[in-house]
This record gives C-alpha cells, sequence and structure tokens, in this order.
C-alpha cells in the first residue's frame, strides 16, 4: 500500500482515475464469479443428463443368454419397452447389475415370464422429463451462453434490453476535482478552453448578446500531453455534468449498436444541459468512412453517421458542448470536422522547457522534496518529455528515494530516474542525442533565418526544436499575411531559399549535411518543377507548359497515370532546367547565410536553450530590439 501511494504521488487526478479503475475491477471480479455460478450449473445439468441416458453399469446380454436366463430365476424387475428389455440380473455371489437386451418379435415370453414368476411391466415414457431434456434444456444453454457472450463484450451486466444504451460514465456537476491547475505547460490551449467555461457557467450571457459558441472542440496532440485531463479539467471548473466516453464503446459486434448508443447519449445529455459530452480517442470511431474499399465497416459507419447526424441536429443553445480528442487527427473523416461540427481544434503539442518545469511543479505536489531539488535542471534534461512522462518521472524518483528509506526525493534521485526513463525512451526512439538536436536547431534556424530576410516570404510565426512534436524533429512555422491565389516567379523562388535554408545552414555550420532534408528538397523540387513544366517560367523553354492538368478539381487523390508527351530531348532540357533552379537559389542561400553566420549561431542558440521561440523573439534577435508585426492563426510549416 505504502509503495501504491507513492506510485501515484497524492495528486486528486490521479486518485479520482485510480478509484475510477478499482471500482471497476470489482465490478469485473462480481461478473466473474457470476459466470462461474452459471458454470456450475451447466456442468451439473450436463452430469443429469448424462445419467439419465447412460444408465451405470448396464450389461449387455444378448437375447437368447436372456432366453436361457428366465427359468433360472436370477432376473427380475423386468421394463419392457417396445425395443429393448431392460431388467435386474442377479450375479455369482449375490451382486446385482442391470442389464438390457435387444427385443426380438416373441410371442411366448410373457407366457414363459408368467411361469416363472418373473415380475416384468410395460415401458412408460415420462412425456414431461423428455420434453425438459429434448426442448427447454438446450434453450436454457442457448440463453445461458448469449448471457456470457455479452457480459464478455461489454464490462456492464447488460442484457439485450439495454443494449444500445449508451455506455459512457456520467459525472455529476461537483464529482471532478480537476481544475486547469492540475493541467501545465499548455498555455495556448487552456486560454482556448477559457471561453467554453465561461459559456458554460452562464449561458445566458451569451445568448443574449446572439453570440455563437463552438459546438465541438477538437483536442489534438501526441499521447500523455494531456488532452483528456484538459476535457475533465474543463468539466471541472465549469462544474457541469460530464458524459464521458470513449471512440471504442461505440463501436460493436452488431449493426445498428452504436448507432443506437450515440441517441442515446445525446438524448441523455440534452436532458442535463448545460453539460459536456466527451469523446476520447475519436479516431477509433471518426476513421475516414470508405478508405479501404476491401473491408467494409457498415457497423463503424453507421455510428459515424448518427454522431455527424446528433451534432447537425441539435444547437449549442441547449448547452451541450461536445469535446474529442485523438491523437490521430489525419485519419479522421473530413465530415467531423467541417463547420459546424468539430470545427475548433486545439493542439495540445509537446511541452517546451518552461512548460515541463510547470507540469514537474504540478507533480511534486504531494511529493516530499528536498531542498537540493532544481526543476529548472530537471526540466532541461528532459526534452521531449510529456505530461505523463513527467508524471512517471516523479513517481519513479520517489520510489527510488522509497527504497534508499531517504525521507525526501532528492536530485540524485530525479537523476537517476531520469537516466532510466530516458533508457526506456531512447528504446522507443523519442529522444535526441544532443548533436541532433544542433543539427536541428542549425536546420530550423535556416529556415526561419531565409523567410525573414526575403521580402516576399511569410513572416515566421514560431520555430521548435522540441523533438516529435508536431512535426518530426522540429519545424519552422510561418504564417500567410494574406490570402494567395496567385505566385509571381520571385515568390516562388524565394520559397524555394527557405526550403533550401535548412539544408544549407547544416552544411555552412557541420560540413556536411542530414537525412533531415528530405522533405524540404522534395518539395523544393516540386515547385521547381511546376515552375518549369506547368508555369512556363523558364527562360530556356519558354512560355510552353508540359504538364496537363489532370488533376481532379474537388478530390485530393493523385491523378492517374498517362505518359508524357514530349520527346527526350525535351525531358532532358527540362530536368536542365528545374537543376538550374534550385542551384540558383541554393547558390543564393548559400551567400545569404554565409554572411550572417554569426546570427545563425546566435539564433540557433538561443532555439537550443529555449527549444522554442515565436516569431517577434526572433525579428528581436535579428534587429536589435524592435519588435516585427503580429502574426495569427493557422500556418504552414516547414519540417
Ligand atoms: P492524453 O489524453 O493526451 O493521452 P492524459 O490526459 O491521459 O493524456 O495524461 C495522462 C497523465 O499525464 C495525466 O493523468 C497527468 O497525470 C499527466 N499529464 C499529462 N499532461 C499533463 C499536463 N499538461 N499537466 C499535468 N499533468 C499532465
Ligand atoms: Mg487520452
Ligand atoms: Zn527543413
Amino acid at each position: 500500500m505504502a509503495q501504491k501511494k507513492l506510485k501515484n504521488p497524492k495528486k486528486k487526478t490521479k486518485n479520482v482515475f485510480l478509484e475510477l479503475k478499482e471500482k471497476n475491477k470489482l465490478k469485473d471480479k462480481k461478473t466473474k464469479s457470476f459466470t462461474f455460478l452459471y458454470f456450475v450449473i451447466a456442468f451439473i445439468a450436463i452430469v443429469i443428463i448424462n445419467s439419465y441416458i447412460f444408465k451405470t453399469e448396464v450389461k449387455n446380454i444378448p437375447y437368447s443368454e436372456f432366453k436361457e436366463l428366465i427359468p433360472s430365476g436370477k432376473i427380475s424387475d423386468l421394463i419392457i419397452d417396445t425395443e429393448t428389455i431392460q431388467g435386474t440380473l442377479l450375479l455369482e455371489g449375490g451382486k446385482k447389475t442391470k442389464f438390457l437386451t435387444s427385443r426380438v418379435e416373441d410371442p411366448e415370453l410373457v407366457k414363459q415370464l408368467q411361469e416363472n414368476k418373473i415380475k416384468y411391466t410395460g415401458y412408460y415414457e415420462n412425456k414431461i422429463i423428455k420434453a425438459i431434456v429434448s426442448w427447454v434444456l438446450p434453450f436454457a444453454i442457448i440463453i445461458l451462453i448469449w448471457n456470457l457472450l455479452l457480459r464478455r463484450m461489454g464490462g456492464a451486466p447488460s442484457s439485450v434490453l439495454n443494449f444500445g444504451k449508451s455506455r459512457g460514465k456520467i459525472y455529476g456537476e461537483d464529482e471532478i476535482k480537476i481544475t486547469f491547475d492540475d493541467v501545465a505547460g499548455v498555455d495556448e490551449a487552456k486560454e482556448e478552453l477559457k471561453e467554453i467555461i465561461e459559456y458554460l457557467r452562464n449561458p445566458n450571457k451569451f445568448l443574449n448578446i446572439g453570440g455563437r459558441i463552438p459546438k465541438g472542440i477538437l483536442l489534438v496532440g501526441p499521447p500523455g500531453t494531456g488532452k483528456t485531463l484538459l476535457a475533465k479539467a474543463v468539466a471541472g471548473e465549469a462544474k457541469v455534468p460530464f458524459f464521458s466516453m470513449s471512440g471504442s464503446d461505440f463501436v460493436e459486434m452488431f449493426v445498428g449498436v452504436g448507432a443506437a448508443r450515440v441517441r442515446d447519449l445525446f438524448a441523455q445529455a440534452q436532458e442535463k444541459a448545460p453539460c459536456i459530452i466527451f469523446i476520447d480517442e475519436l479516431d477509433a470511431l471518426g476513421k475516414a468512412r470508405g478508405i479501404n474499399p476491401l473491408s467494409s465497416h457498415d457497423e463503424r459507419e453507421q455510428t459515424l453517421n448518427q454522431l455527424l447526424a446528433e451534432m447537425d441536429g441539435f444547437d449549442t443553445k441547449t448547452g451541450v458542448i461536445i469535446m474529442a480528442a485523438t491523437n490521430r487527427p489525419e485519419i479522421l473523416d473530413p465530415a467531423l470536422l467541417r463547420p459546424g461540427r468539430f470545427d475548433r481544434h486545439i493542439l495540445v503539442d509537446r511541452p517546451d522547457i518552461k512548460g515541463r518545469e510547470e507540469i514537474l511543479q504540478v507533480h511534486i505536489k504531494g511529493v516530499k522534496i528536498a531542498k537540493d531539488v532544481d526543476l529548472k535542471v530537471i526540466a532541461a534534461r528532459t526534452p521531449g518529455f510529456v505530461g505523463a512522462d513527467l508524471a512517471n518521472l516523479v513517481n519513479e524518483a520517489a520510489l527510488l528515494a522509497a527504497r534508499k528509506n531517504k525521507n525526501s526525493v532528492t536530485m540524485e534521485d530525479f537523476e537517476e530516474a531520469i537516466d532510466r526513463v530516458v533508457a526506456g525512451l531512447e528504446k522507443k526512439k523519442r529522444v535526441m542525442s544532443k548533436k541532433e538536436k544542433e543539427i536541428v536547431a542549425y536546420h530550423e534556424t535556416g529556415h526561419a533565418l531565409m523567410a525573414e530576410f526575403l521580402e516576399t516570404t511569410d513572416p515566421v510565426h514560431k520555430i521548435s526544436i522540441i523533438p516529435r512534436g508536431i512535426a518530426a524533429l522540429g519545424y519552422t512555422m510561418q504564417l500567410p499575411t494574406e490570402d494567395r491565389y496567385l505566385m509571381t516567379k520571385k515568390e516562388l523562388l524565394d520559397r524555394l531559399c527557405v526550403l533550401l535554408g535548412g539544408r544549407v545552414a547544416e552544411e555552412i555550420v557541420f560540413g556536411e549535411i542530414s537525412t533531415g532534408a528530405h522533405n524540404d528538397l522534395y518539395r523544393a523540387t516540386d515547385i521547381a518543377k511546376s515552375m518549369v513544366k506547368e508555369y512556363g517560367m523558364s527562360e530556356k523553354l519558354g512560355y510552353v507548359t508540359f504538364e496537363k492538368d489532370r488533376k481532379p478539381l474537388f478530390l485530393d487523390i493523385a491523378p492517374s497515370f498517362s505518359g508524357k508527351d514530349y520527346s527526350e530531348e525535351t525531358a532532358r532540357e527540362i530536368d536542365n532546367e528545374i537543376k538550374a533552379i534550385i542551384d540558383g537559389a541554393y547558390r543564393k542561400t548559400k551567400e545569404m547565410l554565409m554572411s550572417n553566420r554569426e546570427l545563425l549561431d546566435k539564433v540557433a542558440q538561443t532555439l537550443l536553450e529555449k527549444e522554442s521561440i515565436d516569431g517577434e523573439e526572433l525579428r528581436r534577435l535579428i534587429k536589435g530590439d524592435k519588435v516585427g508585426e503580429d502574426a495569427d492563426q493557422s500556418g504552414k510549416k516547414q519540417d
């Protein structure tokens, strides 16, 4: 028990989850002993049937022998059936046994039996017992098996009648004690959710003004970053009922059940409004329909359709807000993400160094910490850790301290715990080495500086080298200042330079290049190719386009392949032109970055230190303290 407590540092959140788990386990045990009872009953039933049909120790004797036995007086108590004769046979030594013989057409038999004074009777079949055995029992067994199956499939003891009932857990308004204080390092997400809480607390204030509240909020981000926790915190803060379900709770073997559950969930929620419906792991249910034409998923599709219909069917005025969480937004059905459904996406990304420190702060709350522990140092040593990893880290450190019989957790324990956890994570290839981190930092700085230097490119919104954040290694996010429908040749060339910036920076600083630029080069080549083949931007080849527009207009699928309609020679020339364009951009990029080598170092070092820099800070680094223009939401990124 002592260990258990340490394992879950006395945090309210943890304890709530733990209690729930414990409760579920208890329920499991109950149902298990219940099913065991069924098995015993079934077994006894089978034994009874067996003993009824196969009577014990029946000796089969031929009819001739039976005839010979009649005068001997050794047989008694005959039961004469239509086909058999049964009775008791006296063996040598006074023992008795049952015997059975096949009946033969023998009119003399009765007379003979009469003469020898043997008791005999005809056979009376017990119709009731037979009916029970042949009719009622099989049904009973089938129902038993059905019940067992149902129990297997769902945790709750469900009968056929409430099969379509929602499986969600309902928490009352005061049941959830998690608040925003328990969630740290995700300030942007919290900020966005505050509006929702405000609304749930006081819907009329918003409705009177005529404001529209988003219906569906989708929390996206890597596993363990606190999406589920955030959803609970929203419910805890708003003090409204909270319907919690997992996407897989809807998915069932039988067609139509999931849809019925969705209906039931929404009906229940509307009764309790204002409230929150939370669907965790939405991807289990919201996978894009018809991706795989070979396997049909009627059930899941129906469930998804029902969810879409329900989301359209009610409006936020009723005070029901749907939240969902997923770590695989890319596989979700586009219909789910459309306006009016889950149109508000909140990114819950891996925390940066400051965020990690805050999360540690939350998790060391119920743990006795020695004075020498510096959370800043721990945060600096754990790049790429998510909230769940950090919670685990604190727990590991506490366990280590307990094992050494210390009465508080020291820095030494934390260091050891980090080594352990990192070793575990390294196996999963999630933690970068120092050298790798440096390469990524220079790579991203290269992109960012080029984006800032060139006139036509979008300003940088954020640079990050948090490992496995929303991108594989790091990213530089640019935000367009205006919508673009046309791009000039100069803009395309500038964009090429930004794409190449990453690789060029690596080359300048380390004298070698890594595989990290693969995607950049792919996209750069794509742009150059389009410039030559589609837009007629090559001087050598002139205003000619070599690519027919075969792409489907609204669907994002690859056009069907068809052969090229130009000669080999032209093909070679096209290739040369593409190469020339890229080479030109490369030279320009190298020149610009070389002449700004000091700045490159300064920004990269800052990035290494802080792990993420926003656009303003970057511009401040570039030109003293002058603050650049502010950027807004949604943009594109370079890996
Ligand atoms: P997700 O749903 O994103 O996979 P969870 O919300 O289930 O992650 O987080 C798992 C656990 O990790 C939480 O119960 C909490 O203890 C810890 N945790 C994760 N993120 C945070 C955070 N931002 N602040 C505090 N604790 C966190
Ligand atoms: Mg979760
Ligand atoms: Zn790159």
